[in-house]
């Protein structure tokens, strides 16, 4: 690694805010806020929540991406790298019983604890997606060791950003979710 991926920010910078950035957008669901929790403090990297808990409605968004439908009503996949879930309706999701959260690493914080860089798994550099995948496969594995189910080999969809409750089938609907 070339100096280009030193951290400027000591980890006592983060500890202001902590490694985990939109830690409100976690579940309540225990085993996954525990995991996220320990990460907020002993993490390897800093991470973003993207989202949480999901209602039908923004499921059905989440759905359509990379997807059109047909005019008998079935969807099809149009751009297969826009696809972020293959369930249609919330409750087919553990983000529609509360239980699981989408997180990316993060490259750095600001001191402000704004977001600077993040690494999404897809960018154009070698180098720096590599780093992203390494980073990726970390917090999956972690994820792991800490009770939760990982989405990084889910059949048809890698879903490395996603981690959950395994038992979130058994798990009320979140509100919102029908
Ligand atoms: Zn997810």
């Amino acid at each position: 690694m070339g100096k280009e991926w030193t951290q400027p920010n000591s980890r006592a910078l983060l500890s202001s805010v902590g490694l985990v950035k939109h830690k409100e957008r976690c579940p309540e669901n225990a085993k996954v806020k525990a995991f996220f929790e320990w990460w907020d403090v002993n993490g390897p990297f800093p991470i973003v929540i993207l989202r949480g808990t999901t209602t039908d409605a923004l499921q059905e968004a989440e759905f359509k991406k990379g997807r059109k439908k047909l005019p008998d009503g079935s969807w099809v996949v149009i751009d297969k790298g826009a696809v972020v879930t293959n369930a249609l309706r919330a409750c087919d999701s553990a983000h529609g019983h509360a239980a699981a959260a989408d997180a990316h690493p993060v490259r750095e914080f600001f001191d402000s604890g704004g977001v600077k860089l993040i690494y999404l798994g897809d960018e154009h550099d070698e180098e720096v997606r590599e780093e992203a995948l390494r980073r990726f496969k970390m917090y999956d594995d972690l994820a792991k060791k800490h009770g939760l189910e990982s989405g990084e080999n889910y059949p048809g969809i890698c879903d490395r950003p996603h981690v959950c409750d395994p038992d979130w089938r058994k798990l009320p609907l979140a509100p919102g979710v029908t």
